[in-house]
This record gives C-alpha cells, sequence and structure tokens, in this order.
C-alpha cells in the first residue's frame, strides 16, 4: 500500500475558507446568509424558455467544442456594444462552463512550472489554486482599504522576477467590490507591455457597476494582444446554476486553451448555451432592472453599515460589502463565527480571500432589503455588546 494515492498538487491546495464556515450556517436554524456570492434573482422567464425550448427540439447533442457559432456571435456583439471590444466568433471566443472554468483553461495554457502569477489580494478563493494545479507559483499583491483595496503598478514592480508571467486582475472585485479606473488600468498596461505579462482580466461582475463608466482592461490601448478576458452570465444574468461562461482572447493565446477544453470538457452543455443566446438578445433590460436593485440595496446597506460602526468603503461594482471589524478588537474569524452563534447572520470572514482581507468581513447585499434591514437589526446589537461602539 501506498503511504498516499494523492497527487502532491493536490494535496497543497486548501479548502475553500467560505464553504468550511457554511457548513455551520447550514445546521442552523433562523440563519440570514450574507455569505452566498450570487444573485437573489431567478434567471429571466424567456431566459429558461429558450432552454426549455432546445430541449423539447431536440437539441441534445455536443455543440462545437468553442460553443455554438450563434452564442459566439452574439457574445461578439454584446463586448462590442457593450465594452467597445472586438473579438472574432471564429476564432477569438470559447464557451466554458462558468467562468471557473475560463480560468482553468487561461492559466494551464499558459503557465510553465514554476512561473509566477501576481494576484492582488484579497481575492476571489478560486485563483491560487487554480494558479498552483497548472504547476504555477500565485504571488500576492497586498492591497488595503485606504488605497480602496486596489493595487498599483508599482506594487507588481516590488515583487516582480524573471519568472513572472501573468496578473491576474479582478475589476469589479470579489471580495471587495472595488473597481479599476482607466486611468489605474492604464498604468497597469504599461507595466504589462513594459515587462512583457499576459493579464487575465477577470470581469464577470462587469455588468453591475454603480458609479462610473466601466472599462475593459481589453480596452486599453494596445493590451488586446495580452490579455484573456474571462466573464460568464452567472452574475450579471442571474445564472449561477447554468455554468455558463467564456474566454475571449486573441487567436495564438485562444487556440492552446481549446486544445485544453477540447479534451477536457469537449463544450459547455447545449440547453445553457441556448439560454445564454436569448439573455443576451433579450436581456439586457433585465440586467439593467437587477443593477438598479442592487445599487439601490448597496445605498442603504452600506450607509448602515457605517452608522453602526463598522466601516465601510463604497464598492463601486459587484454585489459584496467589505466592512472592517477592527474597532470590535476581534478577529475576521472570530467576529463572524460569534456574530452566527449570536445573532444568526452569516458573514464570509475577510482573512479568506487572503491575509489582507484580515480585519474584514464580506456581506453579499443580493438580499432582499427586508433581509438586510434585519441583518443590520442584529448587527448592530451584536456590535453594541462588544462594547467598541455605543
Ligand atoms: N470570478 C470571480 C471573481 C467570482 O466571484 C466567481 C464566482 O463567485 C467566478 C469567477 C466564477 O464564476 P462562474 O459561476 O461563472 O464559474
Amino acid at each position: 500500500m501506498r503511504t498516499t494515492y494523492i497527487s502532491k498538487a493536490a494535496q497543497q491546495i486548501k479548502p475553500s475558507g467560505i464553504r468550511k464556515f457554511f457548513d455551520l450556517a447550514s445546521t442552523m436554524e433562523g440563519v440570514i446568509s450574507l455569505g452566498v456570492g450570487e444573485p437573489d434573482f431567478v434567471t429571466a422567464w424567456n431566459v429558461r424558455e429558450a432552454s426549455i425550448l432546445s430541449l423539447e427540439q431536440g437539441y441534445t447533442s455536443y455543440t462545437a467544442n468553442a460553443g455554438l457559432l450563434s452564442l459566439r456571435k452574439e457574445i461578439s456583439a454584446y463586448l462590442n456594444k457593450r465594452f467597445h471590444l472586438d473579438y472574432a466568433p471564429d476564432d477569438e471566443l470559447i464557451v466554458t462552463v462558468g467562468a471557473s472554468q475560463a480560468l482553468d483553461i487561461a492559466v494551464r495554457a499558459i503557465l510553465d512550472p514554476g512561473e509566477e502569477v501576481l494576484i492582488p489580494e484579497p481575492c476571489f478563493v478560486a485563483y491560487e489554486a487554480l494558479v498552483s494545479l497548472a504547476g504555477g507559483k500565485a504571488v500576492h499583491i497586498h492591497t488595503n482599504a485606504e488605497r480602496g483595496f486596489k493595487a498599483s503598478a508599482a506594487d507588481f514592480e516590488a515583487v516582480l522576477t524573471e519568472r513572472t508571467k501573468a496578473i491576474i486582475l479582478c475589476t469589479p472585485s470579489n471580495p471587495t467590490g472595488s473597481v479599476y479606473t482607466k486611468k489605474e488600468l492604464e498604468e497597469i498596461a504599461a507595466f504589462a507591455e513594459q515587462h512583457d505579462l499576459i493579464v487575465i482580466a477577470d470581469e464577470i461582475y462587469a455588468e453591475l457597476t454603480y458609479d462610473e463608466a466601466y472599462t475593459s482592461f481589453a480596452e486599453i490601448a494596445g493590451m488586446k494582444k495580452r490579455t484573456i478576458l474571462i466573464s460568464g452570465f452567472s452574475k450579471g444574468f442571474a445564472m449561477t446554476g447554468w455554468r455558463l461562461g467564456y474566454v475571449a482572447a486573441p487567436a495564438y493565446l485562444r487556440d492552446p486553451m481549446l486544445k485544453i477544453h477540447q479534451y477536457s470538457m469537449m463544450c459547455a452543455p447545449s440547453m445553457a448555451q441556448f439560454a445564454a443566446e436569448e439573455a443576451l438578445k433579450n436581456g439586457l433590460e433585465d440586467v439593467e432592472k437587477m443593477k438598479k436593485s442592487y445599487r439601490r440595496r448597496r445605498n442603504v446597506f452600506v450607509d448602515s453599515l457605517n452608522e453602526i460602526g463598522l466601516d465601510c468603503h463604497q464598492p463601486g461594482g459587484a454585489f459584496y460589502a467589505f466592512p472592517s471589524v477592527k474597532k470590535t478588537g476581534m478577529s475576521s474569524e472570530q467576529f463572524a463565527e460569534e456574530l452566527l452563534i449570536a445573532e444568526k447572520v452569516a458573514v464570509v470572514p475577510g482573512n479568506v480571500f487572503g491575509p489582507s482581507g484580515e480585519g474584514y468581513i464580506r456581506c453579499s447585499y443580493a438580499s432582499s432589503l427586508e433581509q438586510l434591514q434585519e441583518a443590520l437589526v442584529r448587527m448592530k446589537r451584536f456590535v453594541q455588546k462588544t462594547g467598541a461602539v455605543q
């Protein structure tokens, strides 16, 4: 018998801190969960109907590896209309199983063993694991609330080595809701150009920005050639369960990703692809309505967090608030655990997204206003009991 059958790579990755925490919440009754990173809307009916129709009509076979050409055409037109991007349906797009798979094939296509990827943290929990499963090394960049949890070219420069291959940039960010401005992206673009780096731009929340016009990284002059754009339908279109995303990149980057996709996934589910096509053709008004609703909830929720003494910067996008719990003297984990036990409100401790998240909690405001208001009453009571805030 071997001592272990498990690969070193699989042994080394850590289970997601979010899941661990929610196992505890799921054993309790009456919990208000601000923990899950998904819309509280059900996918629009016309989108669901398009999928049902595809099944009724018997479309149950594999699609092209890269996805239905008709869907890729819609994605190409959408990216052009919404973000001024120009991707050819034939050879610059792949429809994937969620943005998650898009990220996986992106890092697997570009990394050789030991190559480094610069990742500002706190960040989405999958990045480090995917990079290390691809044989690479995640190099985290610390950020702070004072600078809106954003990294600058100087921060990247400080950790650059001859093994640095790529940057993963998430805007708007999970977990902080921060959105990079055009000027900030231009500085990072100049840095990527100077050091010949690939930028994996995770723009899954691009539809959900509330204050300023959104700039996609690939839109910055000269950047399309070194950008792998990751996006999908989960968040903006309220389609998490459909598992549908896409990756857009120039053909020299798309082709190796397609090879990996072809052998590991074959293609994304056909019924989800038909739904996504309908979402792009006739779903943008619904996206706008959901966005308005998130913006209203953000304003109420973030203002109230600040009022109850949990200092919170204004998140420009996504549906997360990332308030500080430092005044209470508790660690993120202790705060989240005790809040759950005492007041039955589930939030995610900020440290699961990286060391710069220590002292913060992530609260999703993709819940009804009533639920958010009740959660705030409970959180206020909890914070007052700590004696940190009157
Ligand atoms: N990227 C970020 C930043 C996310 O927050 C998530 C999901 O939470 C994903 C990617 C994965 O999205 P999908 O559901 O499309 O796989």
